[in-house]
């Protein structure tokens, strides 16, 4: 199958071609570093995660160019450092590292390139002097603006008509403006606020002209694919492709918004209980608090449930029910595990390992029962498709552990598969005993211990000390099962 993605310019699902199969370039909008994220904001950098797994298996590890921008020059940090009477760098690091910290709760892999504004002043002049040259932009009072009316195909990947826009326009029109619609690329900073040099006076860029800027530095143009939030696509990438295509000199009737990126990518809004995220409403969700609860897979797991071009609506019981669809997942490869343990060790694998013939028809069984997961992402990241098979693939190394006359080669190769068709969707990363043991090591510490004493005062028939330990047990939260080779445990859900 080839991969299809859905692309907003194009409005239509369309087959993915890059412009060079060995350099395959991503560019996603990334956070404005003034607060924590909320889990809205997680929901672009994980669908954009799970894409660039299925890229990197498609076209190869160091042939796919990931690039997440980090806004930080903007209003709320300044206002934000302001308040807090902290030098501006003090709050972009610190929101930084959290947004970092958050991303690998949530297995997102690091993109290949995240450049942050402020080490890209250059490159943002030096594109908004291109942009002045070939006559789409103007200075006017320490301002620069981008001239809406000179670019024809401003609107086309909103779908908005120029016309109409004007129309309808509601907004306060500042005097120097040629058109209502005309955007900031440089403006004058106040007292206090960062600026920097440019030919227009002391000032600093807008926000649209970052992304164009950088892209056009670290990736050259034009990309592949650009993609971010839905809220995204009007003003801000609408004004990113004019100001891309215009400051290559192609600002002519005939000039393609796809001379910027290819193809347009954009997630769903998430909404919590069914109401929309905001603070006066009390309902914003921070990831760094839901990391502290719940496991970042879960969380990553319930972000993937729905399809990424849907509204996702997060509730409690979408959380539980994740948790439970990685118990099941995991059950069964805690018990592969514990079945395979010493499998290599007794050498059973050496000679067939050795036998080449065998392993690439194993290797293409593995492909085959692979398959179905890949031709659901490929399906425009059809997640919640991909996840159904992904339980296919749990059953079949079920069925393996279930059948006595089953070698445990087939139950090794069912495994590995299952492993590697949740790498491509970022999900059972850890291992079983560790996911059930909730990664807590004090906790692990003493629920051992307890388990220890349990033995014996079972051994001594200290019922009143067994039943001490059983209450501390469950006061710790935990789970004791009880099997043929001893007691395993886990943290309740
Ligand atoms: P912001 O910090 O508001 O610029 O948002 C950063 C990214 O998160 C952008 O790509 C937004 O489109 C995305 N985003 C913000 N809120 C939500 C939400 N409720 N659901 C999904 N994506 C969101
Ligand atoms: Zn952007």
């Amino acid at each position: 199958m080839t991969l299809h993605l859905y692309d907003t310019l194009h409005r239509t699902k369309r087959a993915f071609e890059p412009r060079d199969p060995d350099r395959v370039t991503l560019y996603v909008c990334g956070p404005t570093v003034y607060d924590f994220a909320h889990i809205g904001n997680a929901r672009p950098p994980v669908v954009f995660d799970v894409l660039v797994r299925l890229l990197r298996r498609r076209y190869g590890a160091n042939s796919v160019i990931y690039a997440r921008n980090v806004t930080d020059v903007d209003d709320k940090i300044n206002q934000k450092a302001m308040k807090e009477g902290v030098v501006i760098s003090e709050i972009t690091h610190r929101y930084e590292a959290a947004y970092l910290a958050d991303m690998k709760a949530l297995n997102v892999s690091p993109p290949d390139i995240a450049p942050h504004v402020t080490d890209h002043i250059e490159a943002i002049v030096s594109q908004i002097q291109k942009i002045v040259d070939a006559g789409c932009a103007y200075a006017a009072e320490g301002h620069v603006l981008f001239d809406v009316s000179s670019y024809p195909a401003y609107g086309a990947l909103s779908g908005r008509n120029l016309d109409d826009m004007i129309a309808g326009a509601r907004v306060e029109v500042a005097p120097y403006k040629k058109n209502a619609h005309d955007f900031v690329l440089w403006k004058p900073s106040k007292e206090g606020e960062p600026s920097w040099p440019s030919p227009w006076g002391e000032g600093r860029p807008g926000w649209h002209i970052e992304c164009s800027a950088m892209i056009e530095e670290t990736l050259g143009l034009p990309i592949d694919i650009h993609g971010g939030g839905i809220d995204l696509v009007f003003p801000h990438h609408e004004n990113e492709i004019a100001q891309g295509v215009c400051a290559h000199g192609h600002a002519h009737a005939d000039a393609a918004p796809e001379e910027y990126s290819r193809y347009w990518m954009h997630n769903g809004f998430l909404t919590v209980d069914a109401e929309k995220m905001s603070k006066s409403v009390g309902n914003v969700l921070l990831l760094h608090d839901l990391v502290q609860h719940f496991p970042g897979e879960v969380v990553r797991w319930a972000l993937l449930s729905a399809h990424y071009r849907q509204p996702l609506d997060w509730n409690q019981s979408l959380l539980e029910q994740s948790r439970k669809n990685l118990d099941r997942l995991y059950g069964v490869l805690r018990d592969a595990d514990a079945a395979l343990a010493g499998y290599e060790a007794e050498g059973l694998g050496d000679a067939e390992f050795g036998d080449a013939e065998m392993r690439a028809a194993e290797l293409e069984l593995a492909e085959a029962d692979l398959a179905p997961v890949l031709d659901a992402l490929e399906d425009d990241l059809n997640t919640p498709e991909a996840v159904a098979r992904l339980f296919a693939l749990g059953n079949a190394v079920r069925d393996a552990l279930n059948d006595a006359e089953g070698d445990l080669r087939d139950l090794a190769l069912a495994r590995g598969t299952l492993l590697e068709a949740a790498g491509l969707l970022g999900v059972l990363q850890t291992a079983p005993e560790e996911w059930f043991e909730g990664g807590d090591p004090a906790l692990k510490a003493e629920v051992e211990a307890l388990l220890a004493e349990r033995v014996e005062a079972r051994a001594a028939k200290n019922w009143a000390e067994a039943d001490r330990i059983r209450d501390r047990l469950t006061e710790l939260n935990v789970v004791v099962m009880d099997g043929p080779t001893g007691a395993t445990w886990r943290v309740k859900g």
